[in-house]
């Protein structure tokens, strides 16, 4: 081979392997004119060729999903800290973007790929920002959903032409999971959250419901379930610039459509992120949440677009206030951690809301050609622009007092495993001893009539309370309510609150009775009890004369003297986590 070829050649080559990487940098949204979304596989291999490429990109691998394919983070950072531990120490604001939790939702797969490749492609247009702003991209959480490829599942979707299933491999929404973690996803979604400990999440999505023209609507922390100062700094600080920017880039973002079966013409009430999902779980350890949500009438193009669009407003956002956020975030753990009031439950405040311009479609309604019954139409014809109210202030319907200890009897292993799993600090009991404790005795509470997530949820808990005295053993755990992650310790512990273990049925078994009486044996004991015990007889006779289901029932009124007896097991209906109150 002569010199020339050989130069021939290596320009081949070279051009070859630009011509390569590039085609590896093209995402599949791009390569198909905006229509088709990437495979895991592609996806990953996108992210694999971008971590080669830029030593700013690193793809880090947190714990497993259920279908048994690891959980992926695509770390983008343009300083020195390589690991989440090293970045929670640099005082960097740290984002993390989840994608594919639905993965019919696919909208944020395309656009995070592409965001991340021109931030590397840009690097000198970001550079203030990167240097500020650490980004950690989840590209698929619901892995084992998108693995589940299909094109019908989203009946009410315009594009892709092909994207993953809602439910992950055993069936679950992850949007519901994020306390009751029944799956791996849920729980190394939770050891990776403790470990980059973010700022900021974004947790992308596509709406279903009505039609309007907005392609963008935004899910956000619930400012007073937030609370605090960072309550007031969503929505006042965070939540305008997000609009804002979100106008300068050519799209009129609104706040999410939540008008269930209204039409939204007339205003509606802010979603309120419970800790079940993405948004609410971030908020109990002081993390703006938001879900962005495209509209689904959308072409999958106007979709990734203002996706994209949100992520470049965010990162314009922290690169601006990342250093604000990070100190508020720091003030507000300082207070938490001295908190004794809770609030656990909230109602809307219909009492106050306030007005965004709302650019919809007139609802019409005419005649089902299908069951002859009114149909409700949205008249593409008729759009229009007005006003609307947006209740978006809630009120706390229930208040608790900390006690200054929770006390976990050890056989509870799958809450003390959680707590541990979201960094409680904890201690265990050095020898058996007996304590002055509050006891919660269940006093009602509803269940849902159908398993919602595998569930029977139970729901409008209340309990009343107690002090006892009870012996409890070595290696019992204790958890001081003196730490930043104490919301999320009240939130799960106690039994009111919508998503506390007890309402997810972690403690189902106290809510039924073990031992039980033979009527005929009994009614004769019971008869000395009642001559013992003159306040029982005094209570069973007022109970007959108010209640004529017990007054005409037998076994009823044993039964009531059975329940005041000492014969009565004391676990039953009694919650098994007490509150140490000195
Ligand atoms: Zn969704």
């Amino acid at each position: 081979m002569n010199d020339y070829s050989m130069r021939t050649l290596s320009i081949c080559l070279v051009l070859c392997m630009v011509f390569q990487a590039n085609a590896q940098l093209t995402t599949r949204y791009e390569q198909s004119e905006f229509t088709e979304t990437a495979t895991y596989e592609e996806a990953m291999n996108f992210y694999r060729a971008l971590d080669e490429k830029y030593d700013e990109v690193s793809i880090l691998t947190h714990g497993q999903t259920d279908i048994g394919v690891p959980l992926h983070v695509v770390l983008i950072n343009t300083g020195k800290e390589k690991t989440p531990q090293e970045l929670s120490q640099s005082g960097k604001a740290v984002w993390l973007i989840n994608n594919a939790i639905h993965p019919g939702e696919p909208d944020g797969i395309s656009a995070s790929q592409m965001f991340a490749r021109d931030l590397m492609e840009n690097k000198n247009k970001y550079q203030e920002e990167l240097e500020k702003v650490a980004i950690a991209i989840i590209p698929f959480y619901n892995i084992g959903g998108t693995l589940n490829r299909n094109s019908g599942t989203r009946v009410n979707q315009n594009g892709p032409a092909e994207y993953g299933f809602r439910g992950n491999s055993r069936h679950y929404d992850l949007n519901r999971d994020f306390i009751k973690s029944d799956t791996r996803n849920s729980q190394s979604f939770q050891e990776l959250f403790h470990l980059y400990d973010p700022d900021l999440l974004l947790d992308t999505h596509v709406s279903n419901g009505s039609d309007y023209q907005h392609v963008m609507t935004l899910v956000s922390s619930q400012k007073d379930k937030l609370g605090g100062e960072l309550g007031k700094y969503i929505d006042e600080v965070v939540l305008p610039h997000s609009f804002d920017g979100m106008k300068k880039r050519g799209f009129d973002a609104i706040p999410y459509v939540n008008a269930g079966r209204q039409t939204p013409d007339k205003g509606w009430t802010q979603f309120i992120d419970l800790p079940r999902y993405s948004t609410g779980y971030a908020a109990l350890f002081h993390t703006i949440g938001y879900m962005s949500e495209t509209h689904m009438l959308k072409t999958y193009k106007q979709r990734v677009e203002s996706t994209y669009a949100l992520m470049e407003t965010m990162l314009d956002f922290l690169g601006e206030k990342g250093e604000e956020l990070v100190e508020l975030r720091e003030q507000t753990k300082r207070s938490v951690s001295n908190q004794k009031e809770f609030e656990i439950s909230w109602s809307v405040d219909t009492s106050r809301f306030t007005t965004f311009m709302f650019s919809g479609y007139e609802p019409t309604y005419v005649e089902s050609e299908i069951s002859g019954f009114t149909r409700l139409k949205y008249d593409r014809n008729q759009p229009f622009t007005k006003e609307v109210e947006y209740r978006n202030s809630y009120k706390a319907n229930k208040v608790v007092t900390a006690p200054n200890y929770y006390i976990i009897p050890q056989q509870w292993r799958r809450v003390i495993d959680l707590l541990e799993l979201n960094q409680v600090e904890m201690s265990r009991l050095e020898y058996d001893s007996s304590i002055n404790v509050e006891a919660y005795m269940i006093a009602d509470y509803q269940t849902v009539r159908n398993p919602y997530e595998g569930h029977y949820r139970h729901f409008d808990v209340e309990v009343s309370a107690k002090q006892i005295n009870l012996k409890f053993r070595k290696g019992d755990v204790l958890v001081p309510v003196n730490q930043w992650r104490n919301r999320y310790i009240v939130e799960t512990l106690e039994p009111e609150a919508p998503d506390s273990f007890f309402a997810w049925n972690f403690f189902d078994a106290i809510l039924q009775q073990k031992e039980h009486f033979s009527s005929y044996v009994f009614e004769d004991h019971a008869l000395k009890i009642l001559e013992e015990n003159p306040d029982i007889k005094r209570a069973l006779d007022t109970a007959k004369a108010e209640d004529p289901r017990l007054a005409e029932s037998a076994n009823r009124q044993l039964d009531f003297i059975y329940q005041r007896s000492t014969h009565r097991e004391p676990e039953y209906m009694r919650y098994p986590i007490f509150r140490i109150m000195e």
